[in-house]
């Protein structure tokens, strides 16, 4: 078990026995904290909806749960799986592209490829026609973008940043990739491998089921990256196992994107099992080395990760995204993302493109913001939002440009603050006077 600090949050636990599930696989153990203490009945809720609507699953710990209601649940969680299967979206898309063009309808409303047959139920439904082959190999294009905040979350690369993931993975010398949450960079690579003499290979888990009616049981499983779940049960398991296994010396990489609204321990519990699964594949474990990881995720949880992860380093690189209105720039042109990368391999290899600012310090040995001065008394490039820091001798580290040291609260924030004294600053983005359901750092519009 970890707490988190905030006061008023939740803390996340490990159970002690078997959790109970909901249709999102087992649930979470939670409970509320006060001044770093639990406070009241712990209890367990959805590990992926974070918003009531979407998953009510509810139980307290100590809860007893009658047989009949323990069965009804079971009814309850097999009758809200999708209603196909993968196994049977992979035969509907084999039909599908035997249809000739003006057969092929998509429907809008339901997100799915319908077969003839199915027209007449779909008949008062928006729906597309003629979906060609490269509309077919584009779903993240096809599909429109689950933007609930609170749950899916789904904010796509723009292809800058794709490209840009992919053609430095293969600089790197990766062959597979294992795109956790990160459909789009996988749609680029099955691409380029269907197109192109291209050896990378990748495999997608994700919770958006929507992708199995596009890609066969080898290329994606119905994963949830918040309890490490795999709908698919055991199969999908040994999938996700074989992928990892590197034969002929073929390197493996994860990227995963996971939505950012709390939650890292729960992630990072999924990941360090996705990472002992590689291990497990290895010869000797492979002598005591990580699975190569980008974990792509704002800067201001830059020491949660680490808390977790204290091999990885955080790059400069500015991600960018299509549908996300936050990170869209508008008056100045350039984007500022406070989306980065954070990797366990070595800084240094991580080459940012010179065209677009970036430098390398040699000091640091890493590829930094073109904003990104090197301090002298800090002995780093200490930018993490892009801008030039400036270095403040009575906090003995450097801070934001708009930030000023207040004598009162004896540390820099910003001119405009007030000085009372909060317990503890913000769980997201560290500043004080507001808490993490609040931060103005999480709100999209
Ligand atoms: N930038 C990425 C998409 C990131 S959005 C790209 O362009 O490829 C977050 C992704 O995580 C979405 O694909 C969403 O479906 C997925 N996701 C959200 N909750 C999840 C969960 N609990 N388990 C697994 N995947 C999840
Ligand atoms: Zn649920
Ligand atoms: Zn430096
Ligand atoms: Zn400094
Ligand atoms: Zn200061």
């Amino acid at each position: 078990a970890g707490a988190m600090a905030e006061p008023g949050a939740l803390a996340l636990l490990v159970p002690q026995h078997g959790a109970p599930s909901c249709p999102h696989g087992p649930a979470l153990l939670f409970v509320k904290t006060g001044q770093g203490k639990e406070e009241g009945r712990r209890f367990y809720a959805c590990s992926a909806c974070r918003d009531r609507k979407d998953c009510n699953f509810f139980q307290w710990e100590d809860e007893k749960v009658s047989q009949t209601r323990l069965a009804a649940r079971e009814e309850y969680n097999r009758s809200h799986q999708p209603s196909f299967t993968h196994r049977q979206n992979v035969e509907r898309y084999k039909n599908f592209v035997q249809l000739p063009l003006s057969k092929r309808r998509f429907c809008q409303e339901c997100q799915q490829l319908l077969l003839p047959a199915e027209w007449e139920k779909h008949s008062d439904h928006q729906f597309l026609r003629d979906i060609s082959t490269a509309q077919l190999k584009s779903p993240s294009q096809l599909l429109y973008p689950l933007e609930n905040k609170k749950t899916n979350a789904q904010y796509l690369f723009a292809d800058r940043s794709c490209q840009f993931l992919l053609n430095l993975l293969i600089d790197l010398g990766f062959r597979r990739v294992l795109c956790v949450g990160t459909p789009r960079l996988h749609e680029l690579i099955q691409l380029k491998a269907s197109q192109e003499d291209f050896r990378v290979r990748s495999l997608l888990l994700d919770i958006d089921f929507r992708y199995s009616q596009f890609y066969t049981e080898d290329e994606f499983c119905h994963y949830n990256m918040f309890n490490h779940y795999f709908f698919g049960g055991e199969a999908a398991h040994e999938t996700c196992r074989k992928f990892l296994y590197e034969d002929n010396g073929e390197r493996v990489i994860m990227i995963t994107d996971p939505p950012f609204g709390g939650l890292v321990e729960a992630l990072a519990s999924s990941f360090k099992k996705l990472m002992a699964m590689w291990k497990e594949t290895g010869k000797e474990g492979h002598n005591n080395k990580e699975m190569p990881v980008f974990w792509i995720f704002p800067y201001f949880f830059e020491s949660r990760i680490l808390d977790f992860f204290p091999s990885f380093n955080m790059m400069d690189y500015q991600v960018d995204y299509d549908n996300h209105a936050l990170y869209k720039h508008g008056k100045t042109g350039r984007r500022q993302s406070p989306v980065r990368i954070f990797t366990n391999l070595t800084p240094s290899m991580i080459v940012l493109p010179v065209e677009e600012g970036y430098r390398f310090c040699t000091v640091c040995q890493r590829y930094v913001s073109s904003g990104n001065q090197h301090c002298e008394i800090c002995n780093s490039c200490t930018s993490k939002d892009g801008r030039r820091w400036k270095h403040c001798d009575l906090c003995k580290k450097c801070v934001k440009p708009s930030w000023f040291h207040c004598n009162n609260c004896n540390c820099c924030a910003l001119q405009t603050h007030s000085c009372e004294k909060t317990d503890a600053g913000c769980f997201v983005c560290g500043k004080a006077g507001h808490k993490r359901s609040a931060c103005p750092s999480l709100s999209h519009t």
